[in-house]
């Protein structure tokens, strides 16, 4: 069988750790305030060029160059790309995510060749690996229930082994309510919102399997407002994702002190750039355009359901224009895909994360309170992500549905108990 090759560097895209990945997680000790300085001065640069060039109604989503990068990725990827063989899965999700936003239709052909491939990448013990053989572990599971969640086909939905998955995740529950990233592995905050959104998609999610564990994301809350990767930990936006998100499936949002997280992640959006930063005193970084701003919406439902009358009922809590003309002209590579800053090479994962959060920062609410607030041509509109998953909403609705008809499986007494 023809497996996937994954695609596909240009010489100067530039390759990411990706299993650390979506945390970004640089603990190297550089002078902030001159390299951030620099960052405006470029940022300042792009900002001036557009305006000598163009009037301000004509911010381009580079729809078309975009769709050729993602596509090609989908097919075929250089020996460039051999360091992301433990993420494979990622790749997927990476680029199926970004083309629906885009509303580009994924042909039947390609959809069934991602399923195959992820049957590979499925361990015999539950949960998916980085690759065909490789060890399970919940990142690349949660890559792999989400891509074949937006591909929602029955041969999609049918490769997931869901009792074996449950047995996976309870193998890796811990005594105090926290989950191991995989066997023998660390654990941070990321596990819990992992094992909650593929169990709650795929309708395996039992209170038992999550008992404690909303207590001990809460506990990750610190000082700052915003969550750390453990209990004590810095507070940073890719974590504080996970934690808010974890806690809206588990329906335990209110063990947070929602006032400081707000204050802490709107504190977060650069008043110069426009963009998102992860942490404090960091750089501003398109990816974070989702980890941070992805957080309002979750947080405006949380504080709605308090009853709380001062929010607004047409905008989320931060400034979505500035961030929309951030993504626009600062993060799209003129060849197609999009990045972190100037001066940083496009990848699929900040691809992904830039244009989640540009759907994000164009759709308030939904429903009958759905607003549009879309900076520049109205073809610049992505479709809406949801913003615990960060798939198509349908696409959640559709797998819930399909696995609502299933029961919960039983486990014998030994595997719920490990
Ligand atoms: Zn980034």
């Amino acid at each position: 069988m023809q497996v996937p090759v994954w695609p596909l560097l240009t010489p100067e895209d530039r390759v990411w750790d990706v299993q650390s990945l979506f945390l970004e997680l640089t603990i190297v000790f550089i002078p902030i305030f001159p390299v951030k300085s620099k960052v405006e001065d470029i940022v300042q640069e792009v900002y001036d060029a557009y305006k000598t060039n163009h009037h301000s109604s004509q911010y381009v989503l580079q729809r078309e160059k975009h769709f050729h990068y993602l596509k090609r990725g989908l097919r075929q990827l250089t020996e460039a790309y051999e360091c992301l063989d433990a993420s494979r899965p990622w790749l997927c999700y990476w680029i199926l995510h970004s083309l629906e936003l885009l509303d580009e239709p994924i042909p039947e052909s390609v959809a069934s060749d991602v399923c195959q491939f992820l049957r590979r990448c499925q361990s015999p013990q539950g949960g998916f690996g980085g690759g065909p053989g490789q060890h399970p572990h919940l990142a690349p599971t949660y890559a792999a229930v989400n891509a074949l969640c937006i591909i929602g086909t029955e041969e999609a939905f049918g490769v997931i082994d869901r009792k074996k998955l449950l047995e996976y995740l309870y193998s890796l529950k811990q005594p105090d309510g926290s989950f191991l990233m995989h066997v023998g592995g660390e654990v941070d905050v990321r596990s819990a919102y992992c094992a909650a959104s593929v169990a709650s998609l795929t309708n395996i999610l039992t209170p038992a399997l999550f008992a404690g564990t909303a207590e001990w994301i809460a506990r990750c809350q610190n000082w700052e407002g915003g969550i750390g990767g453990v209990p004590g930990m810095e507070a940073h936006g890719g974590y504080t994702f996970c934690g808010v998100a974890a806690l809206v499936i588990l329906k335990q949002e209110h063990l947070l002190n929602l006032r400081s997280l707000l204050h802490w992640v709107t504190g977060r959006q650069m008043r110069f750039e426009g963009g998102f930063q992860g942490r404090c005193n960091k750089l501003v970084d398109g990816c974070y355009s989702f980890w941070q701003a992805g957080l309002l919406p979750l947080l405006h439902r949380a504080l709605h359901a308090r009853g709380d009358p001062a929010l607004s009922m047409a905008h989320w809590m931060f400034d979505q224009l500035a961030l929309q003309e951030y993504i626009l002209l600062c993060c799209q590579c003129p060849a197609g895909g999009l990045l972190d800053k100037p001066g940083k090479s496009r990848d699929f994962y900040h691809t992904c994360y830039c244009l989640s959060g540009l759907a994000i920062a164009q759709h308030f609410g939904s429903g009958d309170l759905h607003n549009e607030v879309v900076l520049g041509i109205p073809e610049n509109c992505l479709q809406a992500t949801h913003p615990v998953y960060n798939i198509a909403p349908e696409k959640v609705a559709r797998a819930v549905m399909h696995f609502l008809q299933y029961p919960v499986p039983s486990l014998d007494p030994a595997s719920a108990a490990k």
